[in-house]
């Protein structure tokens, strides 16, 4: 991957992380107001701990996108960022520009995306 390009990426994904600590500390603070509400008042309590589980996935959610751009920008410094990490070939620019956190290329995250969390391919009939 050009130097340029690696550049750009590494913004993308600095901003991203700055973005995604802002709203983790948001869910943090949310979570926060509704314990300092409930001790107001007592009567919505099913309510507000089903906001605060929201609130407490939402930065679950974040946090673990963090971790993986941490682990993106670790690669960028040691030089294996858009390599593939199963077969160690260069990921296809387009899928890097699609999924700039992917680990693998298309042909091997093809081959575990029946396992895992990768949009289902549509069924071939014949
Ligand atoms: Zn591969």
């Amino acid at each position: 991957m050009p130097g340029d390009d690696l550049r750009t990426t590494r913004e993308a994904l600095e901003r991203r992380r700055r973005e995604l600590l802002h709203l983790a500390r948001n869910a943090e603070a949310g979570i926060e107001q509704i314990r300092g509400e409930r001790e107001v008042e007592h009567g919505d309590e099913a309510q507000a701990e089903e906001a605060q589980a929201r609130l407490g996935l939402l930065g679950e959610v974040e946090r673990a996108e963090i971790a993986r751009i941490d682990a993106a920008l670790e690669r960028i410094e040691a030089g294996g960022y858009g390599i593939c990490r199963t077969c160690a070939e260069p990921i296809e620019p387009r899928r890097l520009a699609a999924v700039p956190l992917a680990l693998e290329c298309a042909a091997c995250a093809g081959a575990e995306a029946r396992s895992s969390e990768a949009p289902p391919v549509a069924p071939r009939r014949r």
